[in-house]
């Protein structure tokens, strides 16, 4: 196919050091070669979005020591990375990465002093990852000859809440990075955009959510109308399970935005939850690529599903590290306002449920969520709801959930998980069937999880066809 223009995100695995980022920006440049213009979006160097916030949480408790030696860490990685891809000791480039730590190390000082680490200041260090790596993409593909200019989110015209931590996009993005970007690709120049971060009307820095490079990447490709967004990974494309747990994973052809929002959500961490969203609208596809087999043709994702016969399911994902919270009181739950006042508190704590189910007896309501979660949903439910209620956490429980558009209708495709699991002698504490019918979800222990998966994977036929 003839592309116009394309976005192209590098995570953080391509971006991990000299070698990882000259040969990203090699699969940037063969498209720029045959004249396809590129948006690139890249993620932090892997496994630093970690250590900024082990850092800003050492500056907090008072460990300065600590955040300071963990500083100096990723400012000899950054330095490395830049030197070994061919940056003078006092090239613009070192220049900018040394004043980047200079700032870094004075924001973490604050929290330091103040002892006091809000949402706001964590964003303004845990975008430090995503600004210190664009400045290497733009000099690996400058070594390659070719015209680069990198930009933080802000820079880009990525505008939006202030919900700090995991804030979403104001409408007014899209045409603000079309100003912003527009006229480098006109001028033959290849945008570099920081990604997972963005910035409020007050100009205050804000990330997207864990994963969120992906998220900047869909956002760049609707405002320009890319032809495609291209996720190069360090996996083939999307699979049938995560392949650290499944050896026989299989790569996923085609799956439909629905698809592959439930599987972000249920917890498969290859693509950010909402990435696929600015794309809806204008149905722009999505390929999820290996940077380590670029003719592999990956995984598409685009509006339409497409099924096979004999398949209903594609994938099995897994939640971790979650918690059930159990709302019991006879005789009082049944009652509609008692029910209202349990969601209302949930909602206002912004809580992410992951599962809800409700006893027949009406006694019982148990809420599936993720662990971190937990402490905040007692205390708001302990406050808001009836004192006659019950409000228990039960630990150590893991969601899994089969996705599959194909399940629509079909019968018989939550009988041959709970067959799956009832031959590994995995309990099922809850079970819940979203309303898209693209999943079905069962809460286990959390003990049971991998078995599970591989159980509930070999029943679907998903893994590697047996050979003669
Ligand atoms: P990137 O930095 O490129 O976004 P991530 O580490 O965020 O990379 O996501 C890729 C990882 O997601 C893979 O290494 C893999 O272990 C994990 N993963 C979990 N579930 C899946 C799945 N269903 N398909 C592919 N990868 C998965
Ligand atoms: N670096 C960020 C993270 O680790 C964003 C991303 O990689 O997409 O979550
Ligand atoms: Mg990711």
């Amino acid at each position: 196919m003839n592309y116009d223009l394309l976005v192209m995100k590098f995570g953080g695995t391509n971006m991990q050091d000299s070698r990882a980022i000259r040969h990203s920006a090699s699969l940037a440049a063969r498209s720029i070669r045959v004249g396809v213009k590129v948006v690139v979006v890249v993620s932090a160097m892997a496994g630093v979005t970690n250590q900024l916030l082990k850092l800003a949480d050492a500056a907090q408790s008072g460990d300065i020591a600590a955040a300071n030696d963990e500083i100096a860490l990723m400012r000899t990685r950054h330095f490395t990375a830049a030197q070994e891809l061919g940056a003078a000791p006092d090239s613009v480039t070192v220049r900018e990465i040394r004043e980047m730590h200079e700032t870094l190390r004075q924001a973490v000082y604050g929290v330091y002093l103040l002892r006091e680490l809000t949402p706001r200041s964590r964003d303004l260090i845990v975008a430090f990852g995503e600004r210190l790596s664009a400045p290497l993409m733009s000099l690996a593909l400058e070594q390659d000859g070719l015209r680069a200019h990198h930009l933080s989110g802000g820079e880009a015209g990525i505008l939006t809440d202030s919900h700090f931590g995991n804030a979403k996009p104001m409408p007014n993005t899209y045409e603000r990075v079309r100003d912003r970007l527009s006229g480098l690709l006109a001028a033959g120049v290849t945008p570099v955009v920081a990604g997972f971060m963005g910035e409020t009307e007050k100009g205050a820095i804000t990330t997207l959510g864990r994963g969120g490079t992906d998220f900047s990447a869909t956002i760049v490709g609707k405002a320009l109308g890319a032809d495609e967004v291209w996720a190069w990974k360090d996996v083939d494309g999307v699979m049938s399970a995560d392949p650290r747990v499944v050896k026989d994973a299989q790569n996923i052809e085609v799956l439909s935005y629905g698809e592959v929002m439930e599987l972000a959500y249920f917890g498969a961490k290859v693509l950010h939850p909402l990435a696929v969203t600015p794309l809806q609208e204008s149905g722009i596809p999505l390929r999820v690529k290996s940077a380590a087999d670029p003719d592999f043709p990956g995984t598409l994702v685009q509006a339409q599903p497409r099924d096979e016969a004999g398949h209903p399911v594609k994938a099995v994902t897994a939640i971790r590290n979650v918690s059930i919270i159990n709302v019991s009181g006879a005789g009082v739950l049944g009652i509609p306002e008692v029910i209202a006042s349990v969601f209302d508190a949930i909602a206002r704590e912004n809580v992410t449920l992951l599962m809800v189910s409700q006893s027949s007896s009406m006694s019982n309501v148990s809420l599936a969520v993720q662990t971190v979660d937990a402490e905040r949903t007692l205390v708001a439910l302990r406050a808001g709801v009836s004192l006659e209620l019950k409000v228990e956490e039960q630990p150590g429980v893991a969601v899994l959930a089969i996705v599959g558009s194909g399940m629509r209708g079909q019968k018989g495709v939550s009988a041959r998980m709970f067959t799956a699991l009832a031959e590994q002698d995995v309990n099922v504490l809850m079970i819940s069937q979203g309303s898209s019918e693209l999943n079905v979800s069962v809460a286990v222990e959390a003990a049971h999880v991998d078995a599970a998966t591989l159980a509930v994977h070999r029943a679907f036929g998903l893994g590697a066809p047996a050979t003669a």
